[in-house]
């Protein structure tokens, strides 16, 4: 058998946990350097969680 990791898999910038397909998130570039796409889960959306950038470090909700 063999395994594969799905690549194409996103991750919440929020809490770092993986996207499934189809789901609620929204994905925007950043804020401040529109550099990194921001990507939010459902939930992370839900409850408003703040993000940040990883190239510029940049915060907001
Ligand atoms: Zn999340
Ligand atoms: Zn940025």
């Amino acid at each position: 058998m063999t395994e594969r990791l799905p690549l194409s898999l996103t991750t919440c910038t929020s809490c770092g946990k993986p996207i499934p397909p189809g789901s609620k998130s929204t994905k925007f570039p950043c804020p401040s350097c529109g550099e990194i796409q921001i990507k939010r889960c459902e939930k992370c959306r839900k409850f408003g969680r703040n993000y940040k950038c990883p190239k510029c470090s940049f915060t907001g909700p």
